[in-house]
């Protein structure tokens, strides 16, 4: 998955050296344009600033489970005080999946946003199950880039709605094509799928609550603090 995703980010970046729209993207690149491309990124996210994601949208709810022992590890491994982050082009999109959401009258929690390597680290060295856990000597996780997200449904004050599972539940109940005979479950997870793709997210079979910005090959992994003022 890794080395397709750096695959992936190799051509998509040599189309953008060699100057190809988005309209002759779909030509194929001569070996003789490989060799002349440039070795510079010219189209690449990586100064994208982090934001707070309350701040882009303050009607989006967060409770970051790895800042309680709410979480598959029973334990906290996040600082209590911190701040729900990502990359500003995918808070925007959150933004907008929220939109979609509240003119149906629910929104959006989030459960796990920015993932900083070391908090990574740590529920690897716990569960060090690929299955479960992005192996960090193959990249780690699309929350280190600040570009992945877990969310969860709620209603306009807050309340969470009935979904699958809880977070991190490594079942197969916990995938997206969920299969129970409960319709408002049903309902509830087509629901966040479509206002999350929508917005311009992916989705991931194995967990309903985990989606990645689509064009998340343009990024790079981030090292900040989750404390505002934190050490690092
Ligand atoms: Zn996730």
């Amino acid at each position: 998955m890794r080395s397709f995703r750096l695959t992936t980010m190799f051509f998509l970046t040599l189309a953008a050296a060699l100057g190809l729209t988005e309209r002759s993207r779909a030509e194929p690149v001569t070996a003789a344009q490989v060799r002349a491309a440039p070795r510079k990124i010219v189209v690449s996210y990586q100064k994208e600033p982090m934001v707070e994601v309350t701040k882009i949208d303050p009607t989006i709810f967060y409770e970051l489970r790895y800042a309680t022992d709410r979480n598959f590890l029973g334990r906290q491994i996040y600082p209590q005080n911190s701040r729900c982050l990502l990359r500003k082009g995918v808070a925007l999109r959150l933004k907008r999946a929220q939109a979609v959401l509240r003119k149906q009258g629910y929104g959006l929690k989030v459960w796990d946003a920015y993932r900083p390597a070391w908090a990574h680290q740590m529920l690897w060295e716990n569960t060090p199950n690929p299955e479960y856990v992005a192996a960090p000597s193959r990249g780690g996780s699309f929350h280190g880039w600040g570009v992945s997200v877990d969310v969860t449904l709620v209603d306009l004050e807050g309340k969470e709605q009935p979904m699958p599972t809880d977070f991190d539940d490594f079942t197969d109940a916990a995938k997206s094509d969920y299969v129970g005979g409960d319709a408002t479950i049903a309902a509830n997870v087509r629901r966040l799928r479509r206002a999350m793709i929508e917005a311009g997210f992916g989705g991931l079979r194995d967990e309903w609550w985990h989606f990645t910005a689509e064009d998340a090959n343009y990024y790079c992994p981030v090292d900040m603090p989750l404390e505002a003022g934190g050490r690092y």
